[in-house]
């Protein structure tokens, strides 16, 4: 066995697996934002409804699989814009909730 050979798994290929798995989740999402109808691609992003912990958030290919496998509508489509007024609005994300606190204490 030569433990030196290219592996068959090229950065390309995986890239490539990448966008196509994407793709499909975004499409089976419905391809647009759930709150403001946003189409493009670029800037929407994959939301798990009921929110995560930063731990047990899934990313990547890892959630693009998690949405083609789900059966319970889990995620939804958000753009971004949409996705970071939810995080702040539930308090998902605390770097910004903090970073929004320190800019103006008067929000807690
Ligand atoms: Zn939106």
């Amino acid at each position: 066995m030569d433990a030196c050979k290219t592996p068959s798994y090229t950065l390309r290929s995986i890239k490539k697996w990448q966008r196509s798995i994407r793709k499909k989740a975004i499409e089976k999402l419905g391809g647009k934002c759930a709150q403001c109808g946003f189409t493009d691609p670029r800037a929407l992003q994959i939301d798990h409804v009921l929110g995560t912990d930063e731990k047990s958030r899934k990313r990547g290919a890892t959630l693009c699989r998690a949405v083609l496998e789900d059966q319970n509508g889990e995620y939804q489509l958000l753009c971004a814009n949409c996705n970071w007024i939810k995080r702040a609005e539930n308090n998902e994300n605390r770097g910004y909730r903090q970073l929004l606190t320190e800019f103006n204490p008067a929000i807690n």
